[in-house]
Protein backbone atom coordinates (compact mmCIF):
# COMPACT_ATOMS: atom_id res chain seq x y z
CA UNK A 1 0.00 0.00 0.00
CA UNK A 2 1.42 3.56 -1.06
CA UNK A 3 1.18 6.06 1.58
CA UNK A 4 -1.66 8.29 1.52
CA UNK A 5 -0.63 11.96 -0.89
CA UNK A 6 0.39 14.45 2.19
CA UNK A 7 -1.60 18.19 1.89
CA UNK A 8 0.33 21.40 2.37
CA UNK A 9 -0.30 23.64 5.19
CA UNK A 10 1.03 27.00 4.92
CA UNK A 11 3.62 25.82 2.21
CA UNK A 12 4.83 22.59 4.51
CA UNK A 13 3.77 18.92 3.52
CA UNK A 14 1.77 17.83 6.23
CA UNK A 15 -0.40 15.34 7.13
CA UNK A 16 -3.60 14.31 9.26
CA UNK A 17 -5.36 11.60 11.18
CA UNK A 18 -7.50 10.47 8.65
CA UNK A 19 -8.06 9.51 4.43
CA UNK A 20 -10.49 9.39 1.96
CA UNK A 21 -9.91 7.34 -1.28
CA UNK A 22 -9.83 9.08 -4.78
CA UNK A 23 -11.13 6.19 -7.10
CA UNK A 24 -11.43 6.23 -11.50
CA UNK A 25 -15.18 6.47 -12.38
CA UNK A 26 -14.30 4.20 -16.07
CA UNK A 27 -12.81 1.27 -13.84
CA UNK A 28 -13.45 1.34 -10.07
CA UNK A 29 -9.21 1.34 -9.28
CA UNK A 30 -7.92 3.72 -6.61
CA UNK A 31 -5.71 6.24 -7.86
CA UNK A 32 -5.10 7.73 -4.42
CA UNK A 33 -5.69 7.95 -0.97
CA UNK A 34 -5.50 11.47 0.50
CA UNK A 35 -4.76 12.84 4.00
CA UNK A 36 -7.30 14.99 5.66
CA UNK A 37 -5.91 17.95 7.38
CA UNK A 38 -7.37 18.18 11.34
CA UNK A 39 -9.44 20.77 12.77
CA UNK A 40 -6.55 21.87 14.63
CA UNK A 41 -4.53 22.26 11.48
CA UNK A 42 -6.63 24.03 9.65
CA UNK A 43 -6.52 26.67 11.58
CA UNK A 44 -2.99 26.49 11.60
CA UNK A 45 -3.09 27.41 8.44
CA UNK A 46 -5.50 30.00 8.48
CA UNK A 47 -4.00 31.53 11.09
CA UNK A 48 -0.71 31.28 9.18
CA UNK A 49 -2.37 33.13 6.15
CA UNK A 50 -4.04 35.70 8.29
CA UNK A 51 -0.33 36.54 10.13
CA UNK A 52 1.78 36.83 6.86
CA UNK A 53 -0.60 38.98 4.95
CA UNK A 54 1.18 41.98 5.32
CA UNK A 55 4.62 40.29 4.94
CA UNK A 56 2.92 38.96 1.29
CA UNK A 57 1.53 41.96 0.40
CA UNK A 58 4.77 43.70 0.48
CA UNK A 59 6.90 41.06 -1.46
CA UNK A 60 8.22 42.67 -4.74
CA UNK A 61 6.27 42.04 -7.90
CA UNK A 62 9.53 40.49 -9.28
CA UNK A 63 9.61 37.59 -6.63
CA UNK A 64 5.59 37.12 -7.08
CA UNK A 65 6.21 36.99 -10.99
CA UNK A 66 9.33 34.77 -10.39
CA UNK A 67 7.08 32.26 -8.90
CA UNK A 68 4.19 32.28 -11.18
CA UNK A 69 6.64 31.94 -14.37
CA UNK A 70 8.25 29.13 -12.41
CA UNK A 71 4.85 26.97 -11.67
CA UNK A 72 4.15 27.90 -15.32
CA UNK A 73 7.66 26.31 -16.59
CA UNK A 74 7.35 23.11 -14.14
CA UNK A 75 3.56 22.73 -15.17
CA UNK A 76 4.88 22.84 -18.95
CA UNK A 77 7.67 19.98 -17.92
CA UNK A 78 5.43 17.73 -16.13
CA UNK A 79 2.55 18.13 -18.39
CA UNK A 80 1.63 14.28 -19.38
CA UNK A 81 2.58 13.33 -15.91
CA UNK A 82 -0.56 15.97 -14.81
CA UNK A 83 -2.57 14.96 -17.39
CA UNK A 84 -2.38 11.22 -16.89
CA UNK A 85 -3.50 12.19 -12.94
CA UNK A 86 -6.52 14.26 -14.04
CA UNK A 87 -7.49 11.60 -16.71
CA UNK A 88 -7.71 8.89 -13.63
CA UNK A 89 -9.19 11.09 -10.83
CA UNK A 90 -11.46 12.37 -12.87
CA UNK A 91 -12.81 10.34 -15.93
CA UNK A 92 -11.80 12.80 -18.15
CA UNK A 93 -10.41 11.92 -21.96
CA UNK A 94 -6.73 12.34 -22.01
CA UNK A 95 -6.60 14.57 -24.73
CA UNK A 96 -8.71 17.28 -22.81
CA UNK A 97 -6.54 16.71 -19.46
CA UNK A 98 -3.49 17.36 -22.16
CA UNK A 99 -5.01 20.73 -22.73
CA UNK A 100 -6.59 21.14 -19.62
CA UNK A 101 -2.51 21.52 -18.13
CA UNK A 102 -2.11 24.38 -20.95
CA UNK A 103 -4.92 26.08 -20.04
CA UNK A 104 -3.44 26.04 -16.14
CA UNK A 105 0.13 26.98 -17.78
CA UNK A 106 -1.71 30.07 -19.32
CA UNK A 107 -3.02 31.31 -16.78
CA UNK A 108 0.09 30.93 -14.37
CA UNK A 109 1.99 32.73 -17.52
CA UNK A 110 -1.08 35.35 -17.81
CA UNK A 111 -0.78 36.15 -13.91
CA UNK A 112 3.14 36.67 -14.59
CA UNK A 113 2.44 39.50 -16.99
CA UNK A 114 -0.28 40.92 -15.25
CA UNK A 115 1.49 41.16 -11.81
CA UNK A 116 3.96 42.94 -13.38
CA UNK A 117 2.05 46.12 -14.87
CA UNK A 118 -0.27 45.40 -11.56
CA UNK A 119 -0.45 48.15 -9.24
CA UNK A 120 1.79 51.31 -10.48
CA UNK A 121 -1.31 53.24 -9.96
CA UNK A 122 -3.35 56.02 -11.11
CA UNK A 123 -3.19 59.97 -10.72
CA UNK A 124 -6.10 62.52 -10.89
CA UNK A 125 -5.63 65.91 -10.50
CA UNK A 126 -7.92 67.99 -8.10
CA UNK A 127 -7.60 70.96 -8.77
CA UNK A 128 -10.48 71.36 -11.05
CA UNK A 129 -12.43 72.33 -7.89
CA UNK A 130 -11.41 75.53 -5.92
CA UNK A 131 -11.32 73.39 -2.98
CA UNK A 132 -8.74 70.89 -4.86
CA UNK A 133 -6.11 73.87 -5.05
CA UNK A 134 -2.96 72.18 -5.05
CA UNK A 135 -4.19 68.66 -4.41
CA UNK A 136 -3.30 65.56 -6.21
CA UNK A 137 -5.21 61.99 -5.71
CA UNK A 138 -3.00 58.48 -5.85
CA UNK A 139 -5.17 55.56 -6.53
CA UNK A 140 -3.54 51.96 -5.71
CA UNK A 141 -5.25 48.19 -5.36
CA UNK A 142 -4.18 46.68 -2.11
CA UNK A 143 -5.70 43.02 -0.91
CA UNK A 144 -8.63 42.49 0.86
CA UNK A 145 -7.02 39.90 2.77
CA UNK A 146 -6.61 36.29 2.78
CA UNK A 147 -8.63 34.17 -0.01
CA UNK A 148 -10.75 30.93 0.70
CA UNK A 149 -10.46 29.07 -2.86
CA UNK A 150 -13.27 26.07 -3.24
CA UNK A 151 -12.54 24.47 -6.48
CA UNK A 152 -14.77 21.62 -8.56
CA UNK A 153 -14.24 18.58 -9.43
CA UNK A 154 -14.74 19.40 -13.48
CA UNK A 155 -11.57 21.33 -14.51
CA UNK A 156 -9.66 20.47 -11.28
CA UNK A 157 -6.25 21.38 -12.14
CA UNK A 158 -7.26 24.55 -14.30
CA UNK A 159 -9.90 26.02 -12.06
CA UNK A 160 -7.15 25.61 -8.95
CA UNK A 161 -4.99 27.83 -11.25
CA UNK A 162 -7.53 30.33 -11.74
CA UNK A 163 -7.73 31.40 -7.44
CA UNK A 164 -4.21 30.34 -6.47
CA UNK A 165 -2.34 32.47 -9.77
CA UNK A 166 -4.48 36.17 -9.27
CA UNK A 167 -3.47 35.43 -5.56
CA UNK A 168 -0.16 35.50 -6.06
CA UNK A 169 -0.32 38.24 -8.60
CA UNK A 170 -1.63 40.52 -6.06
CA UNK A 171 0.30 39.34 -2.79
CA UNK A 172 -2.81 37.82 -0.93
CA UNK A 173 -2.79 34.65 0.77
CA UNK A 174 -4.89 31.83 -0.54
CA UNK A 175 -6.44 28.40 1.21
CA UNK A 176 -7.84 26.39 -1.77
CA UNK A 177 -9.84 23.69 -1.50
CA UNK A 178 -10.01 21.35 -4.16
CA UNK A 179 -13.63 18.89 -4.86
CA UNK A 180 -13.36 16.01 -2.75
CA UNK A 181 -13.41 13.76 -6.16
CA UNK A 182 -10.17 15.44 -7.73
CA UNK A 183 -7.73 16.43 -5.33
CA UNK A 184 -4.75 15.16 -6.03
CA UNK A 185 -4.14 17.60 -8.96
CA UNK A 186 -4.43 20.16 -6.47
CA UNK A 187 -1.99 18.77 -4.15
CA UNK A 188 0.40 18.28 -7.19
CA UNK A 189 0.60 21.82 -7.94
CA UNK A 190 1.14 22.14 -4.13
CA UNK A 191 4.09 20.37 -4.68
CA UNK A 192 5.06 23.02 -7.50
CA UNK A 193 4.32 25.88 -5.16
CA UNK A 194 6.80 24.45 -2.92
CA UNK A 195 9.35 24.99 -5.13
CA UNK A 196 9.20 28.82 -5.11
CA UNK A 197 10.17 31.35 -2.75
CA UNK A 198 7.09 32.58 -1.79
CA UNK A 199 6.58 33.56 2.44
CA UNK A 200 5.39 30.36 4.35
CA UNK A 201 1.81 30.71 5.47
CA UNK A 202 1.19 32.32 2.19
CA UNK A 203 -0.64 29.76 0.52
CA UNK A 204 -2.33 25.92 1.72
CA UNK A 205 -3.97 23.18 -0.37
CA UNK A 206 -6.55 21.59 2.57
CA UNK A 207 -8.73 18.42 1.28
CA UNK A 208 -10.99 20.03 4.30
CA UNK A 209 -14.54 17.34 4.23
CA UNK A 210 -17.57 19.37 3.12
CA UNK A 211 -19.28 19.16 6.55
CA UNK A 212 -16.27 21.39 7.98
CA UNK A 213 -16.50 23.92 5.06
CA UNK A 214 -19.13 25.98 6.97
CA UNK A 215 -16.57 26.90 9.65
CA UNK A 216 -14.06 27.92 6.84
CA UNK A 217 -16.76 30.27 5.46
CA UNK A 218 -17.88 31.84 8.41
CA UNK A 219 -14.08 32.77 9.29
CA UNK A 220 -13.68 36.38 9.09
CA UNK A 221 -9.90 36.11 8.76
CA UNK A 222 -11.17 34.32 5.49
CA UNK A 223 -12.51 37.96 3.97
CA UNK A 224 -12.36 36.78 0.39
CA UNK A 225 -14.17 33.69 -1.08
CA UNK A 226 -14.01 32.74 -5.03
CA UNK A 227 -16.35 29.76 -5.13
CA UNK A 228 -16.58 27.49 -8.40
CA UNK A 229 -19.10 24.76 -8.24
CA UNK A 230 -22.78 24.34 -7.57
CA UNK A 231 -25.71 26.46 -7.41
CA UNK A 232 -27.12 25.66 -4.32
CA UNK A 233 -23.37 25.26 -1.86
CA UNK A 234 -22.76 28.61 -4.09
CA UNK A 235 -25.94 30.55 -2.95
CA UNK A 236 -25.97 28.88 0.09
CA UNK A 237 -22.14 30.42 0.67
CA UNK A 238 -23.37 34.03 -0.19
CA UNK A 239 -26.05 34.05 2.61
CA UNK A 240 -24.38 32.08 4.94
CA UNK A 241 -21.41 35.27 4.91
CA UNK A 242 -23.02 37.71 3.03
CA UNK A 243 -20.78 40.67 4.21
CA UNK A 244 -17.88 39.11 2.86
CA UNK A 245 -16.38 39.39 -0.81
CA UNK A 246 -18.23 36.20 -2.45
CA UNK A 247 -17.51 35.56 -6.16
CA UNK A 248 -19.70 32.60 -7.34
CA UNK A 249 -18.96 30.89 -10.96
CA UNK A 250 -21.87 28.60 -11.03
CA UNK A 251 -23.55 26.45 -13.51
CA UNK A 252 -25.33 26.88 -16.99
CA UNK A 253 -27.43 25.14 -19.63
CA UNK A 254 -25.21 26.85 -22.34
CA UNK A 255 -27.07 27.71 -25.83
CA UNK A 256 -25.70 27.84 -29.46
CA UNK A 257 -27.82 29.44 -31.89
CA UNK A 258 -27.69 28.82 -35.12
CA UNK A 259 -29.02 32.00 -37.37
CA UNK A 260 -30.77 32.44 -41.00
CA UNK A 261 -27.72 33.78 -42.26
CA UNK A 262 -25.29 30.66 -41.54
CA UNK A 263 -26.88 28.58 -43.80
CA UNK A 264 -23.90 27.27 -46.57
CA UNK A 265 -23.17 23.11 -46.29
CA UNK A 266 -19.75 24.30 -44.99
CA UNK A 267 -21.46 26.74 -42.62
CA UNK A 268 -23.98 23.97 -40.96
CA UNK A 269 -21.01 21.34 -41.07
CA UNK A 270 -18.68 23.16 -38.86
CA UNK A 271 -21.56 24.39 -36.57
CA UNK A 272 -22.77 20.34 -36.11
CA UNK A 273 -19.25 19.74 -35.45
CA UNK A 274 -18.80 22.21 -32.94
CA UNK A 275 -21.94 21.48 -31.24
CA UNK A 276 -21.26 17.53 -31.03
CA UNK A 277 -17.81 18.04 -29.86
CA UNK A 278 -18.65 20.78 -26.85
CA UNK A 279 -21.83 19.42 -26.13
CA UNK A 280 -19.71 16.10 -24.91
CA UNK A 281 -16.17 17.08 -24.10
CA UNK A 282 -15.86 16.42 -20.46
CA UNK A 283 -18.76 14.17 -20.71
CA UNK A 284 -20.75 17.62 -21.00
CA UNK A 285 -19.52 18.18 -17.11
CA UNK A 286 -18.87 21.57 -18.36
CA UNK A 287 -20.51 24.36 -17.05
CA UNK A 288 -20.36 25.76 -20.83
CA UNK A 289 -21.38 22.49 -22.67
CA UNK A 290 -23.45 23.33 -24.84
CA UNK A 291 -26.90 21.98 -23.86
CA UNK A 292 -29.56 23.95 -25.67
CA UNK A 293 -29.07 24.13 -29.95
CA UNK A 294 -31.54 27.27 -30.86
CA UNK A 295 -31.83 26.69 -34.78
CA UNK A 296 -33.35 29.22 -37.70
CA UNK A 297 -36.48 26.93 -38.94
CA UNK A 298 -35.36 27.87 -42.44
CA UNK A 299 -32.22 25.51 -41.54
CA UNK A 300 -33.31 23.60 -38.81
CA UNK A 301 -33.73 20.25 -40.83
CA UNK A 302 -30.98 20.87 -42.77
CA UNK A 303 -28.72 20.72 -39.23
CA UNK A 304 -30.60 17.87 -37.68
CA UNK A 305 -29.08 15.21 -39.23
CA UNK A 306 -25.73 16.89 -39.04
CA UNK A 307 -25.49 17.22 -35.51
CA UNK A 308 -27.05 13.69 -35.03
CA UNK A 309 -24.24 12.07 -37.06
CA UNK A 310 -21.63 14.34 -35.48
CA UNK A 311 -23.01 13.31 -31.93
CA UNK A 312 -22.85 9.71 -33.46
CA UNK A 313 -19.12 9.84 -34.32
CA UNK A 314 -17.72 10.85 -30.97
CA UNK A 315 -15.53 7.68 -29.58
CA UNK A 316 -17.18 6.90 -26.03
CA UNK A 317 -14.68 4.60 -24.28
CA UNK A 318 -11.82 4.47 -22.13
CA UNK A 319 -10.06 7.86 -20.74
CA UNK A 320 -6.73 6.89 -21.04
CA UNK A 321 -7.16 5.99 -24.62
CA UNK A 322 -6.23 9.08 -26.54
CA UNK A 323 -8.79 8.64 -29.36
CA UNK A 324 -11.42 9.04 -26.69
CA UNK A 325 -13.53 11.65 -27.03
CA UNK A 326 -16.17 11.18 -23.96
CA UNK A 327 -15.52 9.45 -20.81
CA UNK A 328 -17.10 8.27 -17.95
CA UNK A 329 -19.16 10.97 -15.85
CA UNK A 330 -17.91 11.68 -12.48
CA UNK A 331 -19.47 8.99 -10.92
CA UNK A 332 -22.28 6.37 -11.71
CA UNK A 333 -24.95 8.08 -9.58
CA UNK A 334 -24.26 11.72 -11.57
CA UNK A 335 -25.15 9.31 -14.79
CA UNK A 336 -28.18 7.63 -13.51
CA UNK A 337 -29.29 11.17 -12.90
CA UNK A 338 -28.89 12.30 -16.47
CA UNK A 339 -30.51 8.83 -17.66
CA UNK A 340 -33.40 9.80 -14.79
CA UNK A 341 -33.76 13.56 -16.91
CA UNK A 342 -33.45 11.73 -19.98
CA UNK A 343 -36.20 9.14 -19.46
CA UNK A 344 -38.47 11.69 -17.79
CA UNK A 345 -38.14 14.03 -21.05
CA UNK A 346 -38.68 10.95 -23.58
CA UNK A 347 -41.68 9.95 -21.22
CA UNK A 348 -43.28 13.29 -21.56
CA UNK A 349 -43.07 13.06 -25.34
CA UNK A 350 -39.19 14.18 -26.38
CA UNK A 351 -38.22 12.66 -29.34
CA UNK A 352 -34.50 10.79 -28.94
CA UNK A 353 -32.88 11.32 -32.09
CA UNK A 354 -29.06 9.59 -30.22
CA UNK A 355 -27.69 8.15 -27.24
CA UNK A 356 -29.73 7.43 -24.34
CA UNK A 357 -27.84 4.82 -23.16
CA UNK A 358 -26.11 4.19 -19.96
CA UNK A 359 -23.16 1.82 -19.09
CA UNK A 360 -21.75 2.37 -15.50
CA UNK A 361 -20.53 5.47 -15.44
CA UNK A 362 -20.55 6.36 -18.96
CA UNK A 363 -23.47 8.49 -20.78
CA UNK A 364 -23.91 7.82 -24.56
CA UNK A 365 -23.94 11.01 -26.52
CA UNK A 366 -27.87 12.20 -26.45
CA UNK A 367 -29.57 14.25 -28.69
CA UNK A 368 -33.35 15.47 -28.00
CA UNK A 369 -35.97 17.07 -29.90
CA UNK A 370 -39.56 18.28 -29.08
CA UNK A 371 -38.86 18.42 -25.49
CA UNK A 372 -41.69 19.60 -23.45
CA UNK A 373 -41.33 23.26 -21.46
CA UNK A 374 -42.03 21.58 -17.73
CA UNK A 375 -39.29 18.59 -18.03
CA UNK A 376 -36.24 18.87 -15.40
CA UNK A 377 -33.97 18.86 -18.86
CA UNK A 378 -35.73 22.01 -20.10
CA UNK A 379 -35.23 23.79 -16.75
CA UNK A 380 -32.07 22.69 -15.15
CA UNK A 381 -28.25 22.18 -16.38
CA UNK A 382 -28.29 18.60 -17.41
CA UNK A 383 -24.33 18.63 -16.09
CA UNK A 384 -24.03 15.47 -18.70
CA UNK A 385 -23.26 14.57 -22.53
CA UNK A 386 -26.84 15.75 -23.37
CA UNK A 387 -28.38 18.47 -26.17
CA UNK A 388 -31.86 18.75 -27.24
CA UNK A 389 -32.61 20.67 -30.33
CA UNK A 390 -35.61 23.69 -30.85
CA UNK A 391 -36.37 25.66 -33.85
CA UNK A 392 -37.25 29.33 -34.08
CA UNK A 393 -38.39 32.09 -36.69
CA UNK A 394 -35.96 34.64 -36.64
CA UNK A 395 -33.73 36.30 -34.81
CA UNK A 396 -35.79 38.11 -31.69
CA UNK A 397 -36.90 34.64 -30.85
CA UNK A 398 -34.03 33.08 -30.67
CA UNK A 399 -32.43 35.48 -28.38
CA UNK A 400 -35.72 35.21 -26.20
CA UNK A 401 -35.02 31.53 -25.96
CA UNK A 402 -31.66 32.16 -25.52
CA UNK A 403 -32.93 34.60 -22.54
CA UNK A 404 -35.98 31.64 -21.50
CA UNK A 405 -33.46 30.43 -18.89
CA UNK A 406 -32.49 31.05 -14.85
CA UNK A 407 -28.90 30.46 -16.23
CA UNK A 408 -26.61 33.23 -18.23
CA UNK A 409 -23.48 32.06 -17.74
CA UNK A 410 -22.42 32.04 -22.01
CA UNK A 411 -24.13 31.84 -25.15
CA UNK A 412 -22.90 30.97 -29.05
CA UNK A 413 -24.26 32.66 -32.01
CA UNK A 414 -23.20 31.49 -35.65
CA UNK A 415 -23.90 34.19 -37.56
CA UNK A 416 -21.58 35.85 -40.37
CA UNK A 417 -23.65 39.43 -39.68
CA UNK A 418 -21.82 42.00 -37.79
CA UNK A 419 -24.80 44.16 -36.51
CA UNK A 420 -26.31 40.66 -35.63
CA UNK A 421 -23.24 40.33 -33.53
CA UNK A 422 -23.60 44.00 -31.82
CA UNK A 423 -27.28 43.14 -31.58
CA UNK A 424 -26.84 39.51 -29.63
CA UNK A 425 -24.44 41.53 -27.21
CA UNK A 426 -27.01 43.62 -26.29
CA UNK A 427 -29.59 41.45 -26.03
CA UNK A 428 -28.13 38.39 -24.46
CA UNK A 429 -28.34 38.13 -21.03
CA UNK A 430 -25.40 35.87 -20.32
CA UNK A 431 -21.56 36.92 -19.16
CA UNK A 432 -20.11 36.22 -22.67
CA UNK A 433 -21.41 35.96 -25.79
CA UNK A 434 -19.04 33.92 -28.66
CA UNK A 435 -19.66 34.80 -32.33
CA UNK A 436 -19.44 32.12 -34.85
CA UNK A 437 -19.07 29.21 -32.25
CA UNK A 438 -20.65 27.46 -29.50
CA UNK A 439 -20.84 29.00 -26.00
CA UNK A 440 -18.05 26.81 -24.72
CA UNK A 441 -15.30 28.97 -25.51
CA UNK A 442 -13.01 30.17 -23.03
CA UNK A 443 -9.67 32.33 -23.44
CA UNK A 444 -8.23 32.20 -19.57
CA UNK A 445 -7.24 35.59 -19.68
CA UNK A 446 -10.98 37.47 -20.55
CA UNK A 447 -13.58 38.17 -18.48
CA UNK A 448 -15.45 35.10 -17.56
CA UNK A 449 -18.45 34.61 -15.47
CA UNK A 450 -22.48 34.21 -15.18
CA UNK A 451 -25.41 36.70 -15.01
CA UNK A 452 -28.77 35.37 -13.44
CA UNK A 453 -28.66 32.28 -10.95
CA UNK A 454 -25.07 31.36 -12.97
CA UNK A 455 -22.95 34.08 -10.51
CA UNK A 456 -21.71 36.72 -9.70
CA UNK A 457 -18.46 38.30 -10.28
CA UNK A 458 -15.37 37.96 -12.77
CA UNK A 459 -13.00 35.01 -12.89
CA UNK A 460 -10.15 35.61 -16.13
CA UNK A 461 -6.55 36.18 -14.29
CA UNK A 462 -7.13 40.42 -14.12
CA UNK A 463 -10.46 40.14 -12.83
CA UNK A 464 -9.96 38.08 -10.19
CA UNK A 465 -6.77 40.01 -9.03
CA UNK A 466 -9.55 43.35 -9.23
CA UNK A 467 -11.37 41.27 -7.46
CA UNK A 468 -9.07 40.04 -4.49
CA UNK A 469 -8.20 43.83 -4.11
CA UNK A 470 -9.82 47.26 -3.81
CA UNK A 471 -9.23 50.48 -4.69
CA UNK A 472 -7.36 52.89 -2.39
CA UNK A 473 -6.56 56.61 -3.14
CA UNK A 474 -4.27 58.94 -1.42
CA UNK A 475 -4.50 62.61 -1.35
CA UNK A 476 -2.20 64.61 -1.54
CA UNK A 477 -2.16 68.19 -0.20
CA UNK A 478 -0.08 71.31 -0.23
CA UNK A 479 1.19 70.52 -4.08
P1 LIG B 1 -20.17 21.28 -5.90
O1 LIG B 1 -20.98 22.49 -5.61
O2 LIG B 1 -20.70 19.97 -5.49
O3 LIG B 1 -18.73 21.39 -5.23
C1 LIG B 1 -17.88 22.48 -5.49
C2 LIG B 1 -16.92 22.63 -4.33
O4 LIG B 1 -17.65 23.06 -3.17
C3 LIG B 1 -16.21 21.35 -3.94
O5 LIG B 1 -14.86 21.65 -3.60
C4 LIG B 1 -16.99 20.90 -2.73
O6 LIG B 1 -16.23 20.07 -1.88
C5 LIG B 1 -17.29 22.23 -2.07
N1 LIG B 1 -18.40 22.23 -1.10
C6 LIG B 1 -19.40 21.35 -0.98
N2 LIG B 1 -20.21 21.69 0.05
C7 LIG B 1 -19.73 22.86 0.56
C8 LIG B 1 -20.14 23.75 1.58
N3 LIG B 1 -21.22 23.51 2.31
N4 LIG B 1 -19.41 24.85 1.80
C9 LIG B 1 -18.32 25.13 1.07
N5 LIG B 1 -17.87 24.32 0.07
C10 LIG B 1 -18.57 23.20 -0.19
O7 LIG B 1 -19.86 21.33 -7.47
P2 LIG B 1 -19.13 20.24 -8.37
O8 LIG B 1 -20.07 19.10 -8.54
O9 LIG B 1 -17.75 19.98 -7.89
O10 LIG B 1 -19.00 21.05 -9.74
C11 LIG B 1 -20.01 21.06 -10.68
C12 LIG B 1 -20.71 22.39 -10.73
O11 LIG B 1 -19.75 23.43 -10.90
C13 LIG B 1 -21.64 22.52 -11.91
O12 LIG B 1 -22.84 23.12 -11.51
C14 LIG B 1 -20.88 23.43 -12.86
O13 LIG B 1 -21.68 24.13 -13.78
C15 LIG B 1 -20.18 24.32 -11.93
N6 LIG B 1 -19.01 24.94 -12.57
C16 LIG B 1 -19.04 26.28 -12.83
C17 LIG B 1 -17.95 26.87 -13.46
C18 LIG B 1 -17.90 28.34 -13.75
O14 LIG B 1 -16.81 28.87 -13.91
N7 LIG B 1 -19.04 29.02 -13.81
C19 LIG B 1 -16.85 26.09 -13.83
C20 LIG B 1 -16.89 24.74 -13.55
C21 LIG B 1 -17.97 24.18 -12.90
Amino acid sequence: MTAPHAFWLAGREATGEETFDVTNSWDGRLVGTVSVPTEAQVEEAVAAAHAVRDEFAATPAHVRTAALDHVAARLTERTEEIAQLISAENGKPIKWARGEVGRAVSVFRWAAEEARRFNAGDAQRLDTDAGGTGRLALTRRFPRGTVLGIAPFNFPLNLSAHKVAPAIAVGTPIILKPAPATPISSLVLGEILAETDLPAGSWSVLPVPNDRMPALVQDERLPVISFTGSGPVGWSILDSAPRKHVTLELGGNGAAVVLADWSSEEDLDWAAQRIATFSNYQGGQSCISVQRVIADASLYERLVPKVVAAVEAQVTGDPSDAATDVGPLVSEDAAKRVESWVDEAVAAGATLLAGGKRDGATYAPTVLADLPADVTLACEEVFGPVLTLSRVDGEAAAFAAVNDSPYGLQAGVFTHDLQTAFRAHRALETGGVIIGDVPSYRADQMPYGGAKQSGVGREGVRYAMDDYTYERVLVLTGL
